[in-house]
């Protein structure tokens, strides 16, 4: 799930009583590219005695099949969130964000629509500014009614106000999750847009860096994606993990804990699976 501090609408607090007023037996916050979020929400945890896993979701520059729209994220849980070398690269992947976020509203006001870096700065309000909240100003603004217009008209691949974000390679990111004691976990496969033969070989070469496991219980993927996904995992040995992916009113369909109209279930065995990786690498193995 995503707070304030990255593209979430709810604070790390409200996140964790949220999730306590579901009786949730774990969650996991994986802010975009920031870890700022976990202090607050783990001391939040432990009023609630609720457990928090430290997470973060990166997202990966990659040349997925021509004209596929396939887009790469990965999650890393249980690193230590005071790693010195993690904190840096996120940090920079952070300065970069806004970089292009005034990019963005470059390109904006060439396409005739004004809107200002305070406005999209004050929507963030946090960390890691990402274009939903330039969605939010352009809501703000009046100038789109949801942020599914604002993504819609200007905010997606081909719209007039897209710019390319600054990313790490798969093989960067898995090391940085795994230098910092970290599982690394291939966020919703789905969007890979790969099937069959071509998404086993990507897996596989993610692998090779160190993945330890596919998300594979996702909001959007469809009931037999997460079966053909959890059979891959399988296949190759690796966890299976999920998650809602939940963003607050920045993704009002979909529902914490449980993803759209209840189609996530994340049974305790993801937890205990990560665990059991993490402390294998903990101990020294790889
Ligand atoms: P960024 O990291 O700045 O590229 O923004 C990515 C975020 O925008 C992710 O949380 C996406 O789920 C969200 N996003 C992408 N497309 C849409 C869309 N059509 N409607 C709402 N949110 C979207
Ligand atoms: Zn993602």
């Amino acid at each position: 799930m995503h707070s304030t501090a990255s593209d979430g609408t709810l604070s790390p607090e409200a996140l964790v009583d949220l999730a306590a007023a579901q009786k949730l037996s774990a969650i996991a916050l994986t802010d975009h590219d920031t870890v700022a979020g976990l202090p607050p929400a783990i001391a939040q945890g432990k009023k609630h005695s609720l457990e928090v896993v430290p997470g973060v979701e990166l997202g990966i520059q990659w040349n997925g099949p021509e004209a596929s729209g396939g887009q790469m994220h990965l999650l890393g849980y249980l690193f230590r969130a005071d790693d010195p070398g993690l904190g840096e690269r996120l940090s920079w992947l952070r300065d970069r964000r806004r970089e292009r976020a005034q990019r963005i509203i470059e390109k904006l006001k060439a396409a005739g629509v004004e809107i200002s870096f305070e406005r999209v700065e004050a929507a963030a309000g946090g960390e890691a500014i990402g274009r939903p909240h330039v969605a939010r100003a352009l809501m703000e603004a009046g100038v789109v009614l949801s942020i599914g217009e604002a993504f819609g008209r200007f905010l997606s691949p081909g719209r007039p106000g897209y710019e390319d974000k600054d990313e790490l390679t798969p093989e960067q990111a898995i090391q940085l999750i795994r230098s910092a004691g970290g599982v690394a976990v291939l966020a919703h496969p789905g969007t890979l847009k790969l099937k069959g033969a071509a998404l086993e070989s990507c897996v596989k070469e993610l692998m090779g860096y160190g993945l330890a496991g596919l998300e594979a219980i996702w909001s959007s993927h469809s009931a037999e994606q997460m079966r053909e996904l959890k059979a891959l995992a399988e296949k190759m040995g690796l966890l299976i993990t999920g998650g809602s992916d939940f963003h607050g009113e920045n993704k009002p369909d979909i529902k914490l804990g449980t993803g759209r109209r209840n189609n996530v279930q994340v049974p305790d065995s993801v937890l205990d699976g990560l665990r059991i990786r993490a402390e294998a690498r903990g101990a020294g193995a790889s």
